[in-house]
């Protein structure tokens, strides 16, 4: 059994990435930020007041979530809902608070548990499961991430470029500097800086760096 982590900063890639090497590898995929970006949707549409951190972990008892090939909230596929403007202003917040990351981190733990298994996020190879196997920090240029970001949703949102630039910044800020499960760089990590590297190289990268050690 196998456990690959990659964590890293919002732009860098890494749910691309992860899908793509969990395909050529045949292992399970996580993409914890989806699940963090769930409870966020699923509060903001019981209108709880998000600053409220009581009420959060109140409610977390409340809601109806599930993690398999969709995220549902009370069985509607959510999937593109999660990744709507407000909820990307706002899940920063909602994963800077205890209770929240309790219960998604133990889920995490379980889903890894006796499977080879790709988990990408923040704090997957720091918290989650600091003895994976391969543990990989994947970073780029805050304005590479961004312009990234900018052509992935350009057709779709009316978002400026410099709107997605502070976006990216605002996050990785509160992310890094949250007192819970900061992002950083894990122990013993491995670290790709992709701004020169197409999704393509990156991902060659890393299996190579896998079958290497593997042998
Ligand atoms: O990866 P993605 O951009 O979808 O993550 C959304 C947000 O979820 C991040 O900005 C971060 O605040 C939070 N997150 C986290 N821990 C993780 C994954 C995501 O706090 N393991």
């Amino acid at each position: 059994m196998t456990i690959i982590t990659i964590d890293g900063p919002s732009g860098a890639g890494k749910s691309t990435i992860a899908k793509m090497l969990s395909k050529k590898l045949n292992y399970n995929y996580l993409d914890t930020g989806a699940m963090y970006r769930a409870i966020t949707f699923a509060m903001l549409k019981k209108s709880i007041d998000l600053q409220n951190e009581e009420l959060i972990c109140k409610a977390l008892d409340s809601i109806d979530l599930e993690f398999s090939d969709n995220i549902k909230l009370d069985g509607d596929i959510i999937d593109s809902q999660i990744r709507s403007n407000l909820v990307t202003k706002n899940v920063s917040l909602i994963s800077s608070y205890k209770c929240v990351r309790d219960i998604l981190v133990e889920y995490q733990r379980c889903f890894a548990k006796g499977n080879d298994t790709i988990l990408d996020g923040r704090d997957t190879g720091s918290v989650v499961l600091p003895d994976a196997d391969f543990k990989f920090y994947l970073t780029a240029s805050v304005e590479a991430r961004a312009k990234r970001r900018y052509e992935e949703y350009k057709e779709e949102r009316e978002d400026s470029y410099n709107d997605v630039l502070e976006d990216i910044k605002r996050r990785d800020d509160f992310d890094m500097n949250r007192d819970i499960s900061p992002l950083i760089i894990p122990n013993n990590s491995i670290l790709v800086d992709s701004t020169d590297m197409s999704i393509d190289e990156t991902v060659e990268y890393i299996y190579n760096h896998i079958k290497r050690k593997d042998k």
